[in-house]
């Protein structure tokens, strides 16, 4: 596999066109029109009928081990001819006849789509790797689709026809020559080669002036509240010692100390800043100066608290604030209740000034006072607002800042509220206890951004559209944000139905993928990737070539977003497609062990779906039959809120491997 693949990599070997949602229902094709016509009447096409003619289609087969003789190429040639398929029957059930040739190896339909891609976004966006690609003209961008012209562009259309170049995604021309387009892009004139399939434009013009990597800041936020004083047994006593007890806070204490060496040791130049919260919010800053203290009224107002963040003195790096930040982080007392959001907002704000920062919160309970408070106190104070942690988290993300939230087992933080801001930055989510918070708070240490204002685009042609995606367009924008190493996104495309017949007249179809972002030293890239996909005319794809890890990653993204948007029914229909193509797989080909974790994914949200949804049958049927269905995200304990949020960022195991053997080097 080439390192170009790596990056982009399909479920499929080739596009697959007649996947319709429709396949999820039985019985729909005998309603179509047309459904009854017989194939022998269809013009000579390559393939004559269209989807609507089938019963069930995208039948994946499954070849008994006995007949691996007989086993068939990955995917069928193109020519090849597909058995013609029974005539649809009103029902799906009994069985349907499998294909002539193939009588006797079982075949299912495929409610699963397989047409997925899968894009390696933290390695696409690390640019020392891509220098040989690197272009600093212009893109050239097509005026009513903007796609971007590449070597998969028709070159000879363009010279052929006066410097026309017909968009292979929209069909528009665009034409080369035209004044504003020379005036954009003077190379045109020069008729150099088209641009390659990977290319790296860069913007010479800076956002702002060069950063140094390691000027970057890590603010923990730490809850002090009552709350951390609740102790655990860390070694159990014998007959000669009694078991040794230590608080949250203690347990804290500790996992800083050794993060505050832990950076003295790997980069001396980062700044590091404290706050902590409890009734009040603290900020120690980098602990040098007099703490400053955010209270009482103070912590209902935004613009106050983010004014406090953003103004407060620069940090000193850490090979300078060691001795007086271990001091402050020993002093900590826990006492009162948990500012949460106040104290969230000011740690942001300190970050924010600073491209790349961190801040990692630690804390054990509910959000309970001032801004972002998830629990009503007292009458007098505002109700519980939803907006803030993603208004909070959508200024994080554009000041490039990480937020990780760590939270204490055994209490109700309402993760699923506070987790938005790890989610939509990038950042970390999870539960620990006093043995695992030390370990937890240096992985969150070791994420690093590689990009920030990082915007996805994938285009395919028109008449390929993204299932599960707001509009039908041929092109899907994606905000990502912050990416750190390792992340990667999937996306999954069907084509639509009246279009079918005419796609699989075609041998390939082409896709671009636009990754808009800006570098840690600020600099503006725009990288295209161009490829072509080969299309199988076939009716049926073999369950064994199909890849798991990118359609296992996808399965746990699209279910988790799905959950969170509280799409909880499409996102259980989807886990059971994926478990019976699980299924049809491992029959297929014996599954290494780390390929089951994708199956051990699927289990656990299937039960959180489970869980979801009786829950909300329950709760409907006591409550007013008028009142809005709550949101789901509201319903999720703290355990499943984590298990969502980390497969929100679910990736590969050959990813994780890679990224793992890389920071070995
Ligand atoms: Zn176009």
């Amino acid at each position: 596999m080439s390192f170009f693949y790596d990056q982009m990599e399909f479920a499929c070997s080739h596009i697959v066109c007649n996947w319709t949602s429709g396949t999820m229902v039985t019985g729909l094709s005998s309603s179509l029109p047309g459904a009854t016509s017989d194939p022998t009447t269809c013009p000579p096409l390559p393939r004559p009928r269209s989807v609507c003619d089938h019963d069930y289609d995208n039948r994946i087969s499954v070849i008994p081990k006995a007949a691996r003789a007989l086993v068939p190429p990955p995917v069928p040639p193109r020519h090849f001819d597909s058995p013609a398929p029974k005539q649809p029957h009103a029902t799906s059930d009994p069985p349907p006849v499998p294909p002539r040739g193939m009588e006797g190896s079982g075949e299912s339909p495929i409610k699963a789509n397989v047409n997925v891609l899968l894009i390696n976004v933290g390695q696409l966006v690390d640019i020392s790797k891509a220098s040989g690609i690197q272009s600093n003209q212009k893109p050239v961008y097509c005026e009513r689709c903007r796609a971007v012209m590449s070597a998969v562009s028709n070159s000879q259309n363009r010279q052929n026809t006066n410097g026309v170049w017909c968009c292979e995604f929209c069909g528009t021309e665009n034409h080369l020559s035209g004044p504003g387009m020379l005036s954009r892009h003077p190379h045109l004139l020069l008729q150099r080669p088209c641009p390659g399939r990977d290319v790296l434009y860069v913007n010479e013009e800076l956002d702002a002036d060069y950063e140094n990597l390691e000027d970057m800041l890590v603010v923990f936020c730490v809850d002090v509240s009552g709350s951390m004083s609740v102790t655990s047994e860390i070694a159990p006593g014998n007959a000669m010692r009694s078991p040794t007890y230590v608080s949250r806070l203690q347990g804290v204490q500790d996992a800083l100390h050794k993060a505050l060496s832990s950076l003295l040791q790997k980069s001396p130049h980062r700044r590091v800043a404290l706050v902590t919260f409890n009734d009040e919010v603290t900020v120690y800053g980098d602990g040098t100066a007099v703490p400053v203290t955010v209270k009482d009224w103070a912590l209902l107002d935004y613009d106050h608290l983010r004014e406090r963040g953003e103004t407060h003195s620069t940090p000193h790096c850490i090979a300078e604030s060691l001795p007086s930040l271990t001091k402050r982080v020993k002093e900590l007392r826990e006492h009162g209740a948990t500012a949460l959001g106040p104290a969230a907002l000011v740690s942001v704000a300190m970050a924010s000034q600073y491209p790349g920062s961190k801040v990692i919160i630690c804390t054990d309970g509910c959000a309970n006072i001032g801004l972002g408070q998830l629990e009503q106190e007292q009458s007098h104070s505002p109700a519980p607002s939803p907006y803030f942690y993603s208004q909070l988290a959508n200024y994080a993300t554009e000041k490039g800042v990480i937020v990780s939230v760590m939270t204490f087992e055994g209490e109700d933080c309402r993760l699923a509220e506070v987790g938005r801001l790890a989610d939509l930055t990038g950042g970390r989510v999870n539960i620990v206890n006093i043995g695992t918070v030390a370990t937890e708070i240096q992985s969150a240490l070791a994420d690093n951004i590689m990009a920030t204002g990082v915007m996805a685009t994938l285009l395919a042609p028109d008449g390929v559209y993204f299932p599960f995606e707001d509009d039908e367009a041929h092109k899907l924008l994606r905000e990502i944000g912050n990416v750190t190493e390792g992340f990667e996104i999937t996306f999954q495309f069907a084509v639509k139905p009246d279009q079918v017949e005419s796609f699989q007249r075609r041998d390939r179809i082409p896709f671009q993928l636009q990754l808009d972002f800006r570098t840690r030293d600020l600099q503006k890239v725009t990288r295209v990737i161009t490829q072509q996909r080969r299309v199988t005319t076939s009716s049926w794809v073999w369950a064994g070539s199909l890849n798991m890890g990118v359609l296992g990653v996808h399965c746990a993204q699209l279910c988790a977003r799905l959950t969170m948007e509280g799409r909880v029914l499409e996102a259980q229909n989807q886990l059971r497609a994926q478990q019976d193509l699980l299924k049809d797989i491992s029959k297929q080909r014996p599954s290494p062990r780390e390929e089951s974790v994708y199956g051990n994914w699927i289990n656990t949200m299937s039960m959180i779906c489970e869980d979801l949804t009786t829950d909300n049958k329950e709760s409907r049927e006591t409550k007013d039959l008028h009142d809005p269905p709550s949101s789901p995200v509201t319903d999720l304990s703290d355990e499943a809120a984590k298990v969502v949020y980390q497969m929100k960022r679910a990736k590969s195991v050959a990813s994780t491997k890679r990224t793992a053997e890389a920071s070995k080097s």
